[in-house]
């Protein structure tokens, strides 16, 4: 089972190496916080606004939102840059509408999450031989995504983080 997780973990990381300069760099993940924006700012991409040390997309203050310095949130440049801290993998033989059932309670549970906590979403969902691979931008996503699926279809859950770079690997096995 190990020996899997690290092929799809390096088959879906090909092409994203900014990974390696997240703890001295000023990149870092959207989970751990870290980079010092002013407060408050606003992400030109989403529009997320950080402010006492969350970014928030709702009950947005049009006061603060007028002083606001601009900058590109954590999540927005890990969705550009394709980085990504969580991967959930769908194992199983999945029937056409059993799968397509699958990605909508994956795009639901991520459109919830985002609405609450825009730095956690889903970056990709991509097909595999198996079943599906999902990328996204926060541990806490990954594992949230893996125990909604379990919640609602059954199966068996895992979970393995990476020593390299601290990404979790989240399983979901129908
Ligand atoms: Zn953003």
């Amino acid at each position: 089972m190990p020996r899997t997780q690290t092929r799809a973990l390096r088959a879906a990381g090909t092409g994203a190496s900014t990974v390696r300069g997240s703890r001295s760099g000023k990149f870092v993940p959207a989970a751990k916080g870290g980079h010092a924006f002013a407060d408050p700012t606003a992400c030109e991409r989403c529009g997320a606004v950080y402010t006492r040390k969350t970014w928030r997309r709702r009950d947005m203050d049009p006061e603060l939102l007028g002083r606001a310095s601009w900058d590109v949130c954590p999540a927005c440049r890990q969705e550009a840059g394709g980085e990504f801290f969580g991967l959930v993998e769908v194992r199983g033989a999945l029937e056409p509408g059993k799968r397509e059932e699958v990605e909508r309670r994956i795009r639901s549970v991520a459109a919830r999450a985002e609405f609450t906590q825009p730095q956690r979403r889903v970056i990709d969902v991509r097909s595999t031989d198996g079943g599906l691979e999902v990328l996204t931008t926060s541990q806490k996503l990954a594992h949230r995504l893996a125990h909604e699926l379990q919640k609602a279809f059954g199966g068996r859950t895992g979970y393995s983080w990476s020593d390299r770079d601290g990404r979790l690997v989240a399983t979901w096995e129908a």
